[in-house]
């Protein structure tokens, strides 16, 4: 069996596993059972688990998210084909391509100068067009604000007020809160300029979002 049907067979069954854990967008499990994430990781040797719902060292201290993470936060974006996302920690870019797979416009950011330029490289290499900025996600991105939909892929210590005025009434933001080893996942709905309404999806784990770039 070639690599790429075996890669093919296992991105199968992980996508029966996730819908099994309540993945049920059916442009997100299409995207799933589409985007090869083996092709995201840095380290050869890690590739043969990329079917594995697991988190995964990448580059730079940084992680690739466990899949059904990535699922559970798309899908509590709600997303629309078309709508504009700004995604805060492009990491290893997996999550940032499931986005663009349902067909969204994506801005990401990544703080790390080194990853960053690893993983722009990567997505133009797969022709996958995403708009990727270096940057400080606390600061969000304003030249295409307002957004329709927000997603912070790092540990936040409080939902920043920036964000939030960056998405549009009617937009969602989903965040994982909290300083400590495990955070909440919030997703969180703009209803007008001053309010919200916030829905906790139980507990996750990210590596911390910080200030500033490196
Ligand atoms: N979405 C990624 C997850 C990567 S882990 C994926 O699919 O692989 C989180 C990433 O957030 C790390 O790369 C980290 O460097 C980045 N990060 C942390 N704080 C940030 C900030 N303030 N602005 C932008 N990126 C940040």
């Amino acid at each position: 069996m070639s690599t790429e049907i075996l890669f093919q067979a296992k991105r199968n069954e992980l996508v029966a596993h996730l819908q099994q854990k309540g993945i049920h967008d059916r442009a997100l499990v299409k995207a799933l059972a589409t985007v090869p994430r083996h092709l995201f990781f840095t380290d050869s040797t890690l590739k043969q688990f990329a079917y594995e719902d697991k988190a995964y060292p990448i580059e730079a201290g940084q992680t690739i998210s466990q899949p059904y993470t990535v699922a559970l936060q798309t899908q509590l974006l709600e997303l629309k084909p078309q709508e504009k996302v700004l995604e805060i920690g492009t990491g290893s870019g997996y999550q940032a391509a499931i986005l663009r797979a349902i067909g969204a416009r994506v801005y990401t950011i990544e703080r790390q100068k080194k990853l960053y330029f690893k993983t722009k490289t990567l997505l133009e290499s797969l022709n996958i067009s995403i708009d990727t900025f270096l940057g400080d996600g606390f600061k969000g991105f304003p030249p295409f604000a307002p957004y329709d939909k927000i997603i912070i892929t790092a540990a936040a210590p409080y939902i920043p007020r920036t964000l939030l005025d960056q998405l549009k009434v009617g937009g969602i933001m989903v965040a994982p809160l909290g300083e400590g080893k495990t955070q909440v996942l919030l997703q969180i709905k703009k209803l007008s300029e001053t309010e919200f309404e916030q829905r906790d999806f139980g507990s996750c784990s990210f590596v911390p979002m910080l200030a500033g770039i490196e």
